[in-house]
């Protein structure tokens, strides 16, 4: 029987009563993923935001994970040391119901990419940046199929290829050699 294979599982933990709203961590992850890197700064282009409610004293930095078509029709709100949140500002998701995540030149929905780069950085650009240690980063090593290795190195892959020729360079790849 093959030994399981291992992946890095790779966490960013939030402490939410140190941030302070003071979005260095947008500023940090809009600069790193301009095309040139550091070329520019479009604060659309930002992996992670922070949901800012002054009047309710509340800042939630969410960082971007997948997309969804349509916004949810019914939410939770959650109560956590004596402060009400609603679902939408723990919410990753690329929704129609904000105007966050979405590549502002192609409106593709935006993901955390960890900050993958080669060679690879210590830590995520927003971690870095984050003077206040709201954001730790850290790693763990879990076990997993082969088929699920395999399928995560091409994703990893198809996502490199789309940052350099763009999604519809690629798509366009695709089929031409799936019609060979
Ligand atoms: S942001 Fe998230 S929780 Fe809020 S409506 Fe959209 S999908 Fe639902
Ligand atoms: S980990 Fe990197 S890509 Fe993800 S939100 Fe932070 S800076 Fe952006
Ligand atoms: S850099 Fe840190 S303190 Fe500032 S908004 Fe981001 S998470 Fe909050």
């Amino acid at each position: 029987m093959s030994k399981p294979a291992k992946k890095i599982i790779k966490e960013i933990k939030v402490d939410l009563s140190k941030c302070n709203g003071c979005r260095a961590c947008e500023k940090a992850c809009a600069v790193f993923h301009a095309i040139p890197k550091y070329s520019s700064f479009n604060p659309a282009r930002s992996r992670i935001k922070v949901v800012i409610d002054e009047r309710n004293d509340q800042w939630v930095p969410i960082r971007a994970s997948g997309f969804t078509a349509a916004e949810c029709s019914g939410r939770n709100n959650y109560v956590i040391e004596g402060k009400e949140y609603s679902t939408c500002a723990f919410c990753p998701a690329s929704c129609p119901s904000r105007d966050w995540f979405k590549e502002p030149d192609s409106g593709l929905p935006l993901k955390c990419d960890m900050c993958e780069d080669v060679p690879p950085l210590e830590e995520p650009m927003c971690v870095q940046m984050c003077a206040r240690d709201c954001l730790t980063y850290s790693e763990k090593e879990v076990e997993v199929g082969e088929e699920e290795v395999v399928r995560g190195e091409m994703e990893m892959g198809v996502a490199s290829l789309i940052k350099k020729y763009g999604a519809e360079a690629v798509k366009n790849a695709v089929n031409r050699a799936t019609k060979r």
